[in-house]
């Protein structure tokens, strides 16, 4: 809206509509907080109204980060394993997502699905959002990551001595009613989506085929999940956990590393969602494999001592899933199961910001950059829940919208520039206006 009222006409502006081919000239009225048409018919400007010319410029749907840990980044012990939570104080964690958030949305990112974090963050910061003290992505709240005794990413094992049990970044949960309390808090909390972790790998460590929780266990989760409108995400590397998880209904299933043809029937029956990250695998791997281990031993594991074979072992079983994920991974693409952009980043090697590398991992794999923006956009939108309302440039929805100074489509790079962003607007209001 313009500061009298008027309307925002884009005009002749080359259209990604967050699922189809560019479209030339086409004329995209805003009104208020929302998108009240969208043609080729010409558009006669009223006096309160601002014309945006748009020639030569694409315009596309805010994007969705959907795989996003606020609390990851700098911290004094960054780089040792495992990642606890605990790092910082919590008013350091509530800076570091503050900042991630508004480092997020002048990416173009106007939508996030919260991963795990410690010390109920997203929920702080969305509030904090709601209260005008933080300019961000809309944000679906996550918990922290809900792990069963002793399992991968349950901090207490290597440090157990600390007693840590619900601190931090995990919360120790077992059995089903165990599951359904701590699914009622965190959602009594304010949190919006319940993060579980149900299989190991992905990253530091190889794959087992097996899943954590039980089944009782996944279903007490959703269960109590779905009766409150909320939605619940597994870290599922493994086979067995993907579809354990896609048939207990999870909404978002991390990773899937090790998916199958089977798993991939299991994700589309459920209409489940699955966010790939190879972004991390990418950089983990680069990083472990020029190791100098004459130097020292590799810094990234569970924390337990381990002798140089161990690691190279373990090195190498990382390797093998990540080339079975990327090589089944177009499968999966074709397969139409909705996949979803986001990343581990807040680790040193993949910062906050760099999320368009994420999308080059794909593209690197054959990926249409058409298709990865559709995920950045309508997919992500869709997963949220939010399909109605976001993610697509259509007449009625709320205007999320970027302006980009070339085609995205053709040179995916582009979007990495915030001078080739010359605009980003969430719910009509200019978050960020270069267009005068
Ligand atoms: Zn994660």
């Amino acid at each position: 809206m313009t500061a009298n009222g008027g309307r925002i006409i884009f005009q002749g502006a080359d259209l990604f509509d967050g699922e189809n081919a560019l479209r030339s000239g086409v004329n995209v009225v805003v009104e208020g907080q929302r998108i009240d048409s969208v043609g080729e018919a010409p558009v006669e400007a009223g006096p309160d109204d601002r014309v945006v010319d748009l020639s030569g410029k694409t315009l596309m749907p805010g994007m969705f980060s959907c795989h996003f840990h606020t609390g990851f980044g700098t911290t004094a012990t960054q780089g040792g394993a495992p990642v606890l939570g605990l790092e910082a104080p919590a008013a350091y964690f509530g800076i570091l997502g503050a900042r991630n958030l508004s480092t997020a949305l002048q990416c173009g990112i106007t939508g996030i699905i919260g991963s795990s974090n410690p010390y109920n963050l997203d929920v702080c910061l969305k509030e904090a959002m709601v209260l005008g003290q933080l300019e961000g992505p809309r944000l679906l709240a996550c918990t922290q990551e809900f792990v069963t005794s002793g399992e991968q990413a349950d901090g207490t094992n290597r440090s157990w001595f600390m007693d840590l049990n619900n601190h931090g970044l995990i919360r120790r949960v077992d059995g089903a009613d165990g599951y359904r309390q701590a699914t009622r808090q965190a959602l009594g909390a304010g949190c919006d989506i319940v993060k579980i972790s149900s299989a190991p790998g992905h990253g530091s460590s190889p794959i087992r085929d097996i899943c954590y929780m039980t089944r009782d266990e996944l279903d007490a989760v959703v269960e109590v999940a779905r009766k409150q409108g909320k939605r619940v995400r597994s870290h599922c590397p493994s086979r067995t956990a993907i579809l354990e998880c896609a048939r207990a209904g999870v909404d978002i299933i991390d990773h899937a590393d090790r998916i199958d043809s089977e798993g991939i029937d299991a994700v589309l029956e459920a209409d489940a969602s699955i966010t790939p990250s190879l972004l991390w695998s990418t950089r983990f791997l680069a990083f472990a494999e020029s190791w100098d281990h004459s130097a020292g031993a590799f810094p990234i594991g569970d924390g337990f001592p381990e002798n140089l074979p161990d690691t190279l072992e373990r090195l190498r079983g990382v390797r093998e899933d990540f080339e079975y994920t990327c090589k089944i991974l177009p499968e999966v693409v074709k397969s139409g199961v909705r996949l979803l952009l986001g990343d581990d980043f807040g680790f040193p090697m993949m910062p906050h910001g760099d999320y368009v590398s994420e999308m080059e991992v794909y593209t690197e794999l054959g990926i249409p950059a058409q298709t990865v923006l559709q995920w950045a956009t309508k997919n992500g939108a869709e997963a949220m829940g939010r399909g109605d309302d976001l993610g697509t440039v259509d007449e009625g929805k709320l205007a999320d919208l970027l302006v980009i100074d070339g085609d995205p489509i053709a040179n995916l790079p582009i979007l990495r520039d915030p001078a080739k962003m010359p605009a980003i607007m969430q719910e009509g209001r200019f978050v960020r206006d270069n267009l005068r």
